[in-house]
């Protein structure tokens, strides 16, 4: 490290470290010349000076996700920097007056933007509502298994119900968790169905130290890195459903919005 700050810097003698993957492998970085750090003034902002947070936790703990260990318990914050990109991880699960204290805020800004997803479980016509009152809002919610696609289907009819057009919603898709290819590319149509941009998200373990790979798991779940890359390409790069790309890549749509594989694919 010694080494790399001598190359790198005139000015500095130590590195600074701190952030989610500190927090989840706090042994994995010892070494000299590194100061570990719980927190550092604005640092959402040193990321994107649009974003802010007005929570901090999740009243969930979800088994694919980190924010429990890294937040641990839900607090409501009592101050926050008045911006339109959204970090909170389930703002939903606040008190009515701290929901209200957000959306009168953001009614100022021009647009805004839930980036980290509002839990579709926790969304009633009051915060439907509410944020339809916000200019050119992005609402995201997350189908991450079909367990949930009944409550999905009633946070979207709820939000479409309040005006919400379909280009305010987005909604995630967490694939590569527990289900293989066809599941997620079943879970993905059904949301594209509903006229709402899917955001496929890679699962990766909360102790993985590379991104974007197919792991050992990954691959009994019937995963191969052309799977994985193809899946994130059509839905991020190539955007609408296109019948010819899908039969391109051994894939056929039923008239039911069902897709049915019609030949296999080689392995990465
Ligand atoms: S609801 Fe969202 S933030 Fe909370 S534990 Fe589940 S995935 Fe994580």
């Amino acid at each position: 490290m010694k080494a790399l700050l001598m190359q790198t810097s005139f000015y500095w003698d130590k590195a600074i470290m701190g952030g989610p993957a500190l927090k989840l492998m706090p042994n994995y970085i010892n070494m000299p010349y590194v100061e570990i750090k719980e927190s550092f003034p604005n640092l959402l902002q040193k990321i994107n000076p649009l974003a802010t947070k007005t929570t901090i936790g999740c009243i969930n703990k979800c088994g694919f996700c980190g924010v429990p260990k890294i937040e641990g318990k839900f607090q409501e914050l009592s101050g926050w920097k008045d911006l339109p990109l959204l970090c909170d991880n389930n703002l939903l699960a606040a008190s009515r007056k701290h929901f209200n204290k957000v959306i009168d805020l953001l009614k100022k800004h021009e647009w805004c933007d839930f980036n980290q997803g509002i839990d579709a479980r926790l969304l009633t016509p009051f915060h439907a509502a509410r944020l339809a009152e916000l200019k050119s809002p992005m609402v995201r919610l997350a189908l991450d298994s079909m367990d949930y696609v009944d409550d999905w289907e009633k946070a979207y009819q709820c939000l479409r119900n309040a005006g919400l057009p379909k280009k305010s919603i987005r909604s995630y898709a967490l694939i590569g968790f527990e289900s293989g290819p066809e599941e997620a590319w079943q879970r993905c149509e059904y949301i594209n169905a509903h006229g709402v941009k899917v955001l496929p998200q890679w699962f990766h373990s909360l102790r993985a130290m590379q991104k974007n790979v197919v792991t050992l798991k990954q691959e009994r779940l019937g995963w191969t890195e052309y799977e994985r890359t193809l899946i994130m390409q059509y839905y991020y790069q190539r955007g609408k459903r296109n019948a010819k790309i899908l039969s391109d890549y051994g894939w056929r749509l039923k008239s039911n919005q069902t897709l049915v594989r019609t030949r296999s694919v080689p392995h990465s």
